[in-house]
């Protein structure tokens, strides 16, 4: 682990200080207005940006569950580390609108645990639960999930090209192990996945992201805040170098709180990423029909993968696996593997199948199941 300097903020303007030093140069990206972009139009990252994200000058670090890996393993190096843990930012607290505006610093365990999360985004708090371990989760913020690296395993291997750790290497996945990699959204140099299952479910219920540096405050639309791979894997976010997440704000979404799922299905049944994910809500009328769906699906690409105008295509649907299938199909368009990844394409499309039927049953928790797992073991 290369030495570091080490600081200790107790307020956000010396920490926004601090991290000013990366600079934000011409890496800002446009305002963030606008209707949510289907995943394939990645944000376009200027050519002024630094030529190795992996080399900023100064980190924020809170629970420190990713960064620290990946600097003792050599991946990334920091000179300086900004510890922003005392900053006032732990809190979860309501919106005059009814929806939730969650402290970059609350931890992921505390925000699952949250009353007001279990009883407003049941979805949410059944897709943090889905991830990593316990000890984790008691660590881990909601910022740092955000911004846990988009990666695979020759991420972390240092004696193996990769274009995400060091740019213009070479990608080692491509032609190599591919089980865990994507099937959407690649680009020849990066076939990484997004490994977060809270991600997924902030994708489907339209969070905001809410970030702040010494030039003002800004907010991105959740579908805008990870990037796909293109030319530029080392970027895994619309983040500036010299910005730090607030808050994270979850708008009102009473019609989709009863008829909610999360499926994750992995290797084993805690502590792996997901194969497939998918996070499910509809809203259903008193005649049976659906209103509105919102679909997000992990595990598949670079980051959280949805696509708006393929849920429209539930509006006044009558629930049924046969409707399901025909979305699966829309959503997955263009879907393509890499030999030990094919399976992912199938299972991806009974996942999203899975996961809607048992939204329109209604809401259910703590439903995660491994591939291992029998049919009749996870109802
Ligand atoms: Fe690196 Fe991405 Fe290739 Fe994995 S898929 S080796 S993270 S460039």
């Amino acid at each position: 682990m290369n030495p570091f300097a080490y600081s200790r903020p107790t307020d956000i303007d010396a920490a926004l200080t601090q991290i000013a030093a990366n600079g934000a140069g011409d890496t800002a990206l446009p305002s963030t207005a606008g209707p949510t972009p289907v995943p394939d139009l990645a944000p376009a990252v200027n050519a002024a940006t630094p030529a190795a994200a992996n080399q900023y000058e100064v980190r924020f670090v809170a629970g420190g569950t990713n960064l620290l890996d990946l600097l003792k393993e050599g991946v990334m190096v920091a000179p300086k580390l900004v510890d922003i843990n005392r900053l006032p930012l732990d809190r979860i607290e309501e919106t005059p609108d009814g929806g939730l505006l969650l402290g970059a610093l609350a931890r992921n365990a505390d925000t699952a645990y949250h009353p007001l999360v279990k009883e407003r985004y049941p979805l949410l708090a059944d897709a943090i639960l889905a991830g990593a371990s316990p000890q984790l989760r008691n660590m881990a913020s909601n910022g740092g999930n955000l911004l846990q690296r988009t990666r695979c395993y020759y991420f972390y291997d240092v004696a193996t090209p990769c274009n995400k750790r060091t740019p213009g290497a070479g990608c080692s996945a491509i032609g190599g192990v591919t089980r865990q990699h994507a099937i959407l959204g690649t680009s020849e140099h990066c076939i990484a996945t997004h490994p977060s299952d809270m991600c997924v479910a902030l994708a489907a219920l339209e969070a905001v992201v809410h970030v702040q540096s010494a030039r003002g405050k800004r907010q991105i639309p959740f579908a805008e805040f990870h990037r796909l791979p293109g030319d530029r894997p080392d970027i895994d976010t619309t983040l500036a170098p010299d910005e730090l997440i607030t808050h994270i704000a979850l708008p009102p979404a009473p019609q989709f709180a009863g008829h909610s799922a999360y499926l994750k299905l992995r290797e084993r049944l805690s502590y792996a990423f997901a194969l497939a994910s998918v996070a499910a809500a509809l809203d259903i009328a008193e005649d049976g029909t659906i209103r509105a769906a919102r679909i997000a699906v992990g595990g598949v690409a670079h980051k959280p993968w949805r696509i708006p105008q393929v849920e429209a295509m539930l509006q006044g649907q009558r629930p049924s696996d046969e409707v399901f299938g025909r979305v699966a199909e829309a959503l997955l368009s263009g879907a393509v593997g890499r030999g030990s990844n094919n399976f992912k394409i199938p299972l991806a499309r009974n996942a999203i199948v899975r996961a809607l039927h048992v939204a329109s049953r209604g809401t259910v928790t703590n439903w995660n199941v491994s591939t291992e797992t029998n049919e009749g073991e996870n109802q």
